[in-house]
């Protein structure tokens, strides 16, 4: 090969990467649900007396509908069913749908089961650590996926796949959707710990054949144990259903604000250490700054992040961002916060429920000047509020918790009263 075409080739493959990351943060972002089995294959299934026979494969149909539901109002996704009904599309179907169709994310949903009745809890698989190189071959054979538009076709006519350069590319490539599997698969498991108190026993690295044929970063959900009665239970509830597709929702979602903020601000992800995560004992929040007066949620000096805890503790407000049990969420979440422009935020641990020993948590639901009526909303709805004067005004809390975690849930509880905009206040004793 003359030295000319080797270094044109050269910066193809460079130009091809970086085209992979400017287009992806314009077209909508395409997400393959599979609702594990179907037809024929019930996967696992159990029969109790008091909830009938349940199996596997209505469960995951359920929960990938609502998941679709949900995420074919937003405008920047689109969503493709491997079924929508119960028929058994082949592994193969499955994946060479997700791969023709330029997918963006693949997620397939399951259900768990196991001999004893005592195993519960969620986990997520992402592709096993051998499993690159056969990865790679699917990269290499399935040309659709990485050709992403008209021009960049024609640029690939002279590509050969098997020159060093695009192996490369593909390696690196590789290994991103390796990288973005763990991220989404964190988010997943942390959303079912944080927001439905699920057991979560981590993300996992597995050989299976529906993630290993995938040219994209994929992840395998076991949602739960139909060997476990409570958690049968559970799956087969419509609250149940409810919570896993809305948790699965979210995490889309954040991860899809992960990678826009990693493409906007053109951060390249760190390749170096990976491999799967089990979540860690405390959970995690970064703290980005505080303020003796409270800034909005939609402050701008918030720089558009979301999902900020503020505590108010003596006389300043102090700002959380984000909440995870994962490292590699959690050193994301730095990154974010810093790339927003808090130089100086750092990672706090919080331990779980940890009660404190002196003091409690309180919920501030009003502050100012003057005194609330006997017939406002606030004292209509709320009883035994505390009031106590202070310079700035009058001030009314609510409640007394020992942890974090119960002052929140009443936060949102109150919040869902009409009660918006209080503030979390941990007071010593
Ligand atoms: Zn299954």
């Amino acid at each position: 090969m003359s030295l000319a075409l080797k270094s044109l080739k050269k910066s193809f493959a460079v130009g091809f990467l970086f085209c992979l990351v400017l287009t992806t943060a314009q077209k909508k972002m395409v997400v393959v649900l599979d609702a594990g089995h179907g037809g024929s294959d019930h996967g696992t299934n159990r029969t109790y007396s008091s909830l009938g026979y349940l199996a596997e494969k209505d469960i995951t149909l359920a929960i990938a509908l609502r998941v679709g539901r949900m995420l074919e109002k937003e405008k920047d996704f689109k969503v493709i069913y491997t079924r929508k009904t119960d028929f058994l599309p082949s592994l193969s179907e499955r994946t060479n749908l997700a791969n023709k169709s330029g997918a963006d994310l693949f997620i397939s949903i399951h259900v768990n089961a196991n001999v004893r009745t005592d195993p519960h809890g969620t986990e997520t698989y992402v592709q096993g650590p051998n499993q690159n190189k056969q990865n790679l071959e699917v990269a290499k054979t399935e040309n659709n996926v990485i050709f992403l538009d008209k021009n960049d076709k024609q640029m690939f006519s002279q590509y050969d796949p098997y020159s060093p350069e695009s192996l490369i590319a593909l390696r690196i490539q590789q290994s991103k959707y390796l990288e973005r599997s763990l991220i989404l698969g964190g988010l997943v498991e942390d959303h079912f710990v944080n927001k439905d108190n699920r057991n979560s026993r981590g993300v996992k690295q597995q050989n299976f054949h529906v993630l290993r044929q995938n040219a994209m970063p994929s992840i395998l959900i076991e949602t739960g144990f139909l060997s476990n009665y409570e958690e049968a239970q559970y799956l087969a509830s419509n609250r149940g259903q409810k919570e896993i597709a809305e948790s699965i929702y979210n995490a889309i979602i954040n991860y899809k604000k992960i990678l826009d903020k990693k493409n906007s601000s053109s951060q390249e992800i760190n390749h170096k250490s990976i491999k799967a995560e089990n979540p860690l004992k405390n959970s995690f929040r970064i703290f980005l700054t505080s303020s003796s007066r409270k800034m909005p949620e939609n402050d701008p000096k918030l720089q558009g992040l979301k999902n900020i805890l503020i505590i108010r503790e003596g006389e300043l407000y102090k700002y959380y961002y984000g909440e995870t049990q994962f490292a590699s969420v959690r050193d994301n979440y730095l990154k974010e916060a810093k790339s927003a422009g808090f130089k100086d935020a750092f990672i706090v641990g919080f331990i779980p429920n940890q009660k404190l020993e002196s003091g409690y948590y309180t919920i501030e639901v009003y502050a100012g000047k003057q005194k609330l009526s006997n017939s406002s909303y606030i004292l209509q709805t709320l009883k035994k509020l505390e009031k106590t004067r202070r310079n700035d005004g009058f001030h009314y809390t609510y409640g007394n918790y020992p942890s974090l975690e119960e002052a929140i849930k009443n936060q949102e509880e109150i919040s869902k009263k009409g009660i918006k905009n209080t503030t979390l206040q941990k007071v010593s004793r």
